[in-house]
């Protein structure tokens, strides 16, 4: 009897009714199968077939509370009780708007989307409207969602089986169907790499509209910044007319209630966040200088979307920041010690039992890559881990109750603690021997 079964059934079960089985592409790459779930809780995920996993893909970085968190769940019934959307205004969204204005250093006022993707969708367009100036640059790696105009350039795994066929010089669509023109206006250009960047922008100025990056290329790698680039980066793009963005879609709220920028002290001119700021509820938002977002309010730049802001949404935003500011922010601090030692953990048995690995760690959130370096710090390098291996490690780990991503970035949840990170690593420890 297959451990999976049931799993596997209701997928072939699912690909009559839902386009490729799954409900994001990115979903059909676990191994062995797309797994279905009957419930969750804290830090555990139980399976169709009834196995319990310590969770590790937190639904892709949202769960920073963990699953089913009560106190969450209690403000999201509440809420409910009141009507999940109106299509008009209500407190919530003044609520979460001071919040957020109070919380992230670089937000004047805020404006509320459903997810990155949109988020990254309307920073792009209010660059382009502020600056009246086309062309965005962004880098090799990182990732700002699947919207035409900016998805290219992510080969992941995770992306494999979506791969294009066809290309056009470096900028590659991230999908057949993408309008080849959608990318006319991108200048791709390696990360962490100064020169590279002052030669372009100092060329271009004139027609880039804003850089966009992700403050630490979590999506491939978990890589820190140089020391000194993104302040570098700030000082240019500030002295050239360029807009900054920093997507934090992935860092916000995990590198601290404010964000890789306050963590980082830089302030980018708008920041996206999403993912963790609903804390699994469709929540993401556009933070910026009154100067930008002025743009709404004068209607230069439309920002639509009939569920923007709705009531369930903005509940759990202010959930989300409630438990997270409890106790002076202890919550996130030992989210990040969880994610030190797991990390310091999972680097030191890999290499007890002779795997070559490097394990990138910054906040509650690392990267594992088998690779024959001593570090990674670029995506050239992250390039050359053996993802074939992590993925007989992934699907060990699942046999052991261990649930990761496929791509190799492990995100941690304020429900891990020390028993999660102890039962984790004898699981990793089992796994080890047995992959070696
Ligand atoms: N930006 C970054 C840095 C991301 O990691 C993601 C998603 O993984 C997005 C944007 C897109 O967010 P969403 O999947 O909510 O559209």
């Amino acid at each position: 009897m297959n451990r999976y079964r049931q799993s596997i059934d209701k997928f072939q079960e699912a690909k009559a009714y839902v386009a490729g089985g799954v409900a994001s592409s990115l979903r059909v790459s676990m191994k062995p199968a797309p797994l279905y779930v009957r419930k969750a809780y804290g830090a555990i995920i139980q399976d169709a077939d009834g196995h319990e996993y310590m969770d590790y893909m937190l639904a892709y970085g949202p769960l920073i509370l963990g699953h089913a968190h009560p106190g969450f769940n209690e403000r999201i019934l509440e809420a409910l009780r009141k009507g999940s959307t109106y299509g008009m205004q209500h407190d919530g969204e003044i609520q979460l708007g001071r919040r957020l204005t109070e919380i992230l250093p670089c937000a004047e006022q805020v404006a509320f989307s459903g997810s990155g993707t949109e988020a990254v969708m309307l920073a792009l367009r209010l660059a382009r409207a502020y600056t009246s100036k086309r062309k965005i640059v962004r880098f090799y790696g990182h990732y700002h969602g699947w919207s035409d105009a900016i998805f290219t350039s992510f080969p992941s795994p995770d992306f494999s089986s979506a791969r294009p066929t066809e290309g056009n010089s470096d900028i590659v669509p991230g999908t057949n169907g993408q309008s080849r023109s959608s990318l006319q206006d991108i200048i791709l250009l390696p990360w962490n790499d100064p020169e590279a960047l002052e030669e372009t922008l100092t060329q271009h100025h004139h027609e880039i509209a804003a850089v966009i990056t992700e403050p630490v290329m979590c999506n491939s790698g978990c890589i820190a910044p140089k020391p000194g680039y993104m302040e570098f980066m700030r000082e240019l793009t500030s002295k050239l007319g360029i807009v900054l963005i920093w997507d934090e879609v992935i860092t916000g709220f995990r590198m601290g209630l404010g964000g890789a920028h306050e963590r980082f002290g830089i302030l980018p001119d708008l920041v996206t966040i999403g993912k963790a700021l609903g804390g699994g509820i469709a929540l993401s938002a556009v933070a910026g200088n009154r100067e930008m977002m002025r743009l709404i309010e004068e209607g230069t730049v439309m920002h639509l979307g009939t569920l923007n802001g709705n009531g369930l949404s903005t509940a759990a935003g202010l959930a989300v920041i409630e438990e997270l500011s409890k106790e002076d922010g202890q919550v996130l601090k030992d989210m990040e010690n969880t994610a030190l030692r797991l990390s310091d953990g999972i680097r030191s048995v890999l290499g007890r039992n002779g795997h070559q690995v490097v394990v990138n760690q910054l906040g509650p959130v690392f990267h594992v890559m088998f690779i024959d370096r001593t570090e990674v710090n670029d995506f050239d390098t992250f390039n050359l881990r053996d993802t074939n291996l992590y993925t007989l490690f992934a699907e060990a780990l699942l046999h052991e109750g261990i649930l990761v991503r496929p791509n190799g970035l492990w995100y941690v949840s304020s429900a891990h603690g020390e028993k999660e990170t102890e039962k984790t690593l004898l699981a990793v420890e089992r796994v080890a021997r047995k992959i070696a």
